[in-house]
């Protein structure tokens, strides 16, 4: 260009992402993870296990300042290979056991579930889902035919519409339902109907016959002298209607104030045999279901981020200091620096027995029998105390247990 020459380039970075020629993302996930691991470690001089900031500071700096890096463009990348994946997966896993203060043996998922931090994993799945949603709400973006179109299999590698396919059946019964309403002056209809978060497909199923019912009764003013067909393919809620287990789905059809009302099973994705109209109709409806979207895309993003997230448990773990939650946690999840785990974890010592020679050293007899710190255990808790109320119990319950560990000068 000019009278400099353009040379070959393997890769080339473009809006932060590095594409590299094969389309590997090896480049560009390596060189995220060295900037979240260079990030983390601002996270280890905020605190060590008894001292420093406590976990809901430390989780939202891995969220602010770490995670981003670990997840950006994630849509485009998502299709790499597992490997690089682990790769950025290992960075969080550090971080998890930096903000619970837990020892290295601890198990993932249980940190995961006190810091209400999800796997990576996760959310790439959920951002690609919005991505894909996206594509198709946008009027006019090239990847809104890619997406519908029929694949063809031969790839090897997995491709984005692949993927997100996959994912969207995961989730099916969790998005929203379609209803096709077609009048007989050929006027239609469509509406989605978001199921919720806890909806079984037949649930689901039961909700868009109801929904459709009320539409019309609502509208009936202009369709009073008209034949209504219900086309359904779910023949459990069929089945359910002629047993009389959905009397408000019954009722609402009976009120449907039509010469008649039929409600009539249609197989899934194949000819139907029947009259003309219902044909035409489970046709119309089975077209229309990948074109058009009746719900907006800010609403889907709602659902499908509502299918991911789980909301925070209410834990009096959240209150307490820093040195007083890695106490409790390791307590917990016994994964902790007591002789029977220690023992079997790392073998520096020469058994699981506790000092005392009665019983192995675990959090329970340590907690609730060992005569060792009997005194203290009398001082704290003027009456015997089940060890469900000492590590799941109220805040004060928490502290006490927390003080109980400091006073005998054990080590957890
Ligand atoms: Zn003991």
């Amino acid at each position: 260009m000019g009278n400099s020459p353009i040379t070959m380039e393997d890769q080339q970075t473009y809006l932060g992402v590095t594409f590299d020629k094969r389309l590997t993302w090896k480049q560009h996930i390596m060189s995220a993870e060295a900037i979240a691991r260079r990030k983390l470690n601002i996270t280890r001089k905020l605190a060590g296990t008894n001292w420093g900031a406590n976990e809901k500071v430390l989780k939202s700096v891995y969220e602010g300042n770490v995670r981003p890096h670990l997840e950006y463009g994630s849509s485009a990348w998502f299709t790499a290979a597992k490997s690089h994946h682990q790769a950025l997966d290992k960075v969080q896993n550090q971080a998890l056991r930096i903000i619970t203060g837990a020892m290295k043996s601890t198990p993932i998922a249980r940190m995961e579930e006190i810091t209400n931090i999800p796997p990576l994993s996760k959310r790439r799945e959920c951002k690609a889902m919005i991505q894909a949603t996206k594509y198709k709400c946008l009027p006019d973006h090239p990847m809104k035919e890619r997406l519908k179109q029929l694949s063809s299999g031969r790839l090897k590698r997995s491709s984005f519409t692949l993927e997100t396919r996959a994912l969207q059946r995961k989730h099916q019964e969790h998005l929203p339902k379609q209803v096709y309403i077609e009048y007989p002056n050929g006027e239609k209809q469509s509406m989605a109907i978001p199921t919720g978060l806890h909806c079984s497909n037949y649930k689901a199923e039961e909700e868009a016959l109801l929904h459709a019912a009320n539409y019309i009764i609502n509208n009936a003013e202009a369709h009073e002298n008209i034949q209504v067909v219900f086309l359904t393919d779910a023949l459990s809620v069929l089945q359910a209607l002629t047993n009389n287990k959905l009397p408000q789905l019954e009722r609402t059809i009976y009120s449907i104030k039509s010469l008649k009302t039929v409600v009539q099973w249609i197989p899934s994705h194949c000819g139907i045999i029947g009259n003309e109209k219902a044909d035409k109709l489970a046709k119309e409806g089975a077209t229309q279901d990948q074109e058009e979207n009746a719900v907006s895309f800010t609403e889907m993003k709602t659902i499908i981020k509502s299918i991911h997230n789980t909301p925070q448990q209410q834990d009096s773990y959240h209150q307490l200091s820093r040195p007083e939650q890695t106490i409790i946690f390791r307590l917990r999840t016994g994964h902790n620096r007591l002789n029977q785990h220690l023992y079997r974890v790392t073998k520096v010592i020469p058994s699981t027995m506790c000092p005392c020679a009665e019983a192995e050293q675990n959090t329970e007899h340590f907690l609730q029998t060992c005569k060792l710190h009997l005194a203290q255990r009398q001082k704290i808790w003027d009456q015997p105390t089940p060890i469900k109320e000492k590590l799941f119990g109220c805040l004060e319950d928490l502290q006490k247990t927390a003080r109980f560990v400091i006073e005998t000068g054990t080590q957890v």
